[in-house]
């Protein structure tokens, strides 16, 4: 079976000069749960507007479902539906409209497109909404209402840039919920996040990116596995009044009652406990600084998280 996605060498060179994408290799299967992870600027929109060909790449080869960007674009496009960042449609239009142009776009006719987007809308809660402008929606439903747009002519491959930027709690789960039942139906879903707590909980494989160039891409479970740390904040029962030296990890003091501490994987946390027990240091709550996935990534890239 083809892969979903196939890339191979990618480069883009923005024309005022400045190298986003210094020669990327990424492989998607089909059916996969994939995360593209990386700070801002990473240059995963670029990624992805390549795909969709809102931006041209300077070099390197894209195939979408074994089809060649460059050879049969209008065919390639049909397998991808896109989720963009920002909200790119009229916001005089109405909801309906907006779903139902877009079908024809891919010659799709007006009476299948019409059921679809009944369908979809009626699946992501819009249908209530269809004659409303888009103007009108909260920023959760102009969400909805992209990801109803992209799945129009039921692509294979579902790639969603940034999606829960700035949408809330409840909208997040029901979205995941429904982007899951996607995927389990066989869409492949592509997702583009900076929130590594997302990825960890929804994503089979994952790329990270950063500065342009990927620096890992393997499965979320060998990812994590590979994590060397974690760090974790104590609060204690009482003042602290002299910091243990340790040779196996870091203690660090934040205030009168609180400790952070970096340790290795191979260290067991109950050992902690009780070398800290011994001198009389007591443990009343403890929660981790960073998840797996952040502590990782700050250990492959160097940098600091967003
Ligand atoms: P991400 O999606 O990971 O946040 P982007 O792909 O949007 O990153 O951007 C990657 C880098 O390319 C950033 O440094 C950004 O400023 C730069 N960039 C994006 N678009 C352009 C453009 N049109 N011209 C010049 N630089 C750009």
């Amino acid at each position: 079976m083809v892969n979903a996605i196939s890339i191979k060498g990618l480069k883009k060179t923005y024309p005022n000069g400045f190298v986003a994408l210094k020669g990327s290799d990424l492989e998607i299967e089909q059916g996969d749960f994939f995360a593209l992870l990386g700070p801002n600027g990473a240059g995963k929109s670029t990624t992805i507007n390549i795909l969709c060909s809102l931006v041209n790449k300077s070099s390197g080869k894209v195939l979408i479902n074994g089809v060649d960007i460059d050879k049969d674009f209008d065919l390639a496009k049909t397998y991808l539906g896109v989720v963009p960042q920002e909200f790119n449609f009229g916001f005089f239009e109405k909801v309906i409209d907006i779903v139902v142009t877009q079908a024809g776009y891919y010659g799709i006719k007006r009476d299948i497109a019409l059921k679809r987007a009944e369908k979809y809308l009626k699946k992501l809660g819009l249908w209530e909404k269809k004659d409303n402008k888009a103007m009108m929606l909260s920023g959760g439903m102009k969400r909805r209402l992209l990801i109803a747009r992209a799945l129009i002519h039921e692509p294979k491959i579902l790639v969603l840039d940034e999606p829960t930027a700035g949408v809330d709690v409840e909208l997040r789960t029901t979205m995941w919920k429904f982007v899951r039942e996607l995927n389990k139906s066989g869409v492949t879903i592509i997702l583009s996040t900076h929130y590594l707590e997302e990825a960890e909980e929804l994503c089979k494989n994952i790329a990270i990116i950063d500065k342009g160039e990927i620096v890992e891409n393997t499965s979320m479970k060998f990812l994590l596995r590979k994590s060397n740390h974690q760090t974790i904040i104590l609060d204690t029962k009482d003042k602290i009044k002299k910091v243990p030296k340790e040779k196996d990890y870091e203690i660090r003091k934040i205030d009168d009652n609180t400790l952070e501490i970096k340790f290795p994987q191979k260290i067991i946390l109950s050992d902690i406990f009780a070398k800290l027990k011994k001198e009389k240091i007591e443990i009343v709550s403890m929660r981790n600084k960073r998840n797996r996935l952040e502590e990782l990534f700050l250990e492959l890239t160097g940098g600091e998280l967003e």
